[in-house]
């Protein structure tokens, strides 16, 4: 069980107890660290301000890859990094890390030739130490249109063919705060740090943190603590006056999702556009969605929006690839903004910053980390802990267990391979269809949630005599409550179904439904009921308007 039924007391037991080690964030970050660190033996405590994932880790492009655009900042080591991540990660959770064909259209007057775009992937896919039968291929203009018809005939001189593999954001991130959880981590959303306390040598030995939803305080004590707080890594350092001439620096990335209908590209596409840059389109169940931008940013983070401008510049780039297309706002079902909390570096644009992670050091013990990407997250979390290790072991007589996430399969009940996936999406298919349910929520719940589909339809027979009408997403609401620690309706609706970005219609269809069986499962106050109305009246706002400017 990871769920929020008992949370107030909880709370109040962790506050006697004593950790090893404290994580502010639960990104993908903060979430790989706890991972990594309890299952070596760290008694681990993981703090997020709001709902898991609910920073950058649920604004990316969602891809796991090893980032082609990088090998022209001859950024070796991280592509070498990331690529051969890639491979480790669909290992470990084959249903949630999907293997995706990346189409690279070549085009008269483009950046990218064919002989450099041929030694580009060459290079890619050693350093990624790719398996042969996925290896780049290079395509004629015909071919490069028969995989894409869409495409403008009269520009193409052909395609660069590579592998990349596509996820789920948020839900790679929940699937590993669960591992660490099997593995006695510790874990609780909206509860914000707020101050640390120190001894009498100036050690941070401990923090305090607001309980956002009863507004009380808590005080948690630990041997070591570690910001991964992502774009707000600066503001946990202001905390403890540690911020040197290593800063944050901030970008911000849209994407937007239209209907496939109205996009229907046959796969992924990586295409670059007048300026220089390089946009995604990328198909996932009956939507495409494109991104992304890069601009610096100064404003709320708390409040990252999608402008009018950042909107017309991916649809204008989008219409000018495809010129059978004509992508107007309206089109736009649903849109996402996130921040890049990368590493400051003098005179240099947004593209061009490293998305190297690194390490900060406090004086009085504070560890932070930051940069980095959501494909690295494992080799990152096993760099920190290996210091933490180094740390701990000096100050005390005790020892903790060697890195041993490479072989922590994710998922409650985790695939062994890809052919199991394939057999169990055969097997859910038939299931879906005997229950009278769409044959492609098969699909979709199997990317989600993996074998644990089973207990949702176990749940789903219940729900269906009563609620017939919103039987299936009952079920699912009621697997997340009690697994995933939905604490509201927009956890569940954002980040653990992803329908607010991929579905948005059945967010309206089953919006009062889910609030009805959630306030009934926490048996929430008349206010808290309010309460989530008025946040998911705010998160459909976000993601249906466009600011006229960043706030
Ligand atoms: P976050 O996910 O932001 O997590 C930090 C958490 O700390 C937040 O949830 C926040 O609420 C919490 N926090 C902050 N302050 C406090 C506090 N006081 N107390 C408690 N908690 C606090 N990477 C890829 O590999 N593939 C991609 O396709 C890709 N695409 C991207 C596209 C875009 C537009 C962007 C912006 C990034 C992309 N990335 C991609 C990068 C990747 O998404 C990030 O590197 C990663 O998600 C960062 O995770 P994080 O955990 O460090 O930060």
């Amino acid at each position: 069980m990871f769920s929020g039924k008992n949370r107030t007391q909880d709370l109040i037991k962790c506050q006697s107890d004593s950790y090893d080690l404290i994580i502010i964030g639960g990104g993908i970050t903060g979430c790989g660290i706890a991972l990594d660190a309890a299952s070596r033996g760290f008694k681990t405590l993981l703090l997020e301000q709001l709902d898991f994932a609910s920073g950058t880790s649920s604004k990316s492009t969602k891809l796991i890859h090893g980032g082609l655009r990088y090998l022209k900042q001859l950024e070796i080591g991280l592509v070498h990094e990331s690529g051969t991540e890639r491979a480790v990660v669909h290992q470990l959770v084959p249903n949630l890390c999907l293997p995706q064909k990346m189409l690279l259209p070549l085009v008269e007057g483009g950046s990218f030739g064919k002989f450099s775009t041929s030694l580009g992937l060459w290079v890619y896919d050693f350093l990624a130490d790719v398996k042969k039968e996925d290896r780049r291929d290079i395509l004629t203009p015909e071919e490069t249109l028969e995989k894409e018809p869409l495409l403008n005939p009269s520009e193409l001189v052909g395609g660069g063919y590579y592998a990349e593999y596509r996820t789920d954001d948020a839900r790679l991130t929940i699937e590993i705060l669960k591992k660490a959880v099997e593995h006695r981590a510790t874990a609780f959303n909206y509860c914000k740090v707020i101050d640390f306390v120190y001894n009498a040598n100036g050690t941070i030995i401990g923090l305090k943190a607001i309980d956002q939803l009863s507004s009380t305080t808590l005080n948690f004590k630990s041997k070591i603590i570690v910001s991964a707080a992502g774009p707000w890594v600066d503001e946990i350092r202001k905390i403890n006056n540690s911020i040197n001439h290593k800063k944050l620096h901030l970008t911000k990335g849209v994407h937007l999702v239209v209907p496939h209908s109205r996009l229907p590209i046959r796969q992924s596409i990586y295409f670059e556009i007048p300026d220089g840059r390089m946009i995604f389109a990328i198909p996932r169940d009956k939507t495409t969605y494109i991104g992304t931008t890069d601009t610096n940013y100064t404003g709320s983070k708390d409040n990252v929006r999608v402008t009018e401008a950042d909107r017309d510049y991916l649809l204008k780039a989008t219409n000018r690839m495809f010129p059978g297309i004509t992508l107007t706002p309206d089109d736009c079902l649903s849109c996402w903004a996130g921040l890049r909390p990368l590493i400051h570096e003098d005179g240099k644009s947004p593209s061009e910053l490293s998305r190297k992670d690194e390490i900060f050091e406090a004086k009085d013990g504070l560890i932070s980390i930051a940069g980095g990407k959501l494909t690295g997250y494992r080799k990152m979390a096993k760099r920190i802990v290996d210091r933490l290790r180094d740390i701990l072991e000096d100050q005390i007589d005790l020892h903790y267990d060697k890195c041993q996430t490479r072989n922590i399969k994710l998922g409650h009940f985790p695939f062994e391979n890809v052919e199991e996936v394939s057999q169990c999406s055969e097997q859910l298919k038939q299931e879906f269809r005997r229950e009278g349910l769409n044959e492609e929520d098969a699909e979709i719940f199997l990317f989600n949630y993996g074998k644990a589909t089973d207990e949702i339809l176990i749940y789903y027979r219940d729900f269906k005599t009563k609620n017939p009408l919103n039987a299936l997403i009952l079920a699912e609401l009621k697997y997340t409550l009690t697994h995933e620690m939905v604490l509201t309706p927009a956890d569940f609706f954002a980040r653990r179904s992803g329908r607010l970005y991929f579905d948005i219609k059945s967010v309206y269809s089953n919006l009062e439904s889910v609030i009805s069986y959630l306030s009934e499962y926490f048996e929430s106050s008349e206010i808290q009921i309010t309460n989530y109305r008025k946040e998911m009246e705010q998160q459909l706002f976000m993601v249906s308007h466009y600011a006229k400017e960043d706030s």
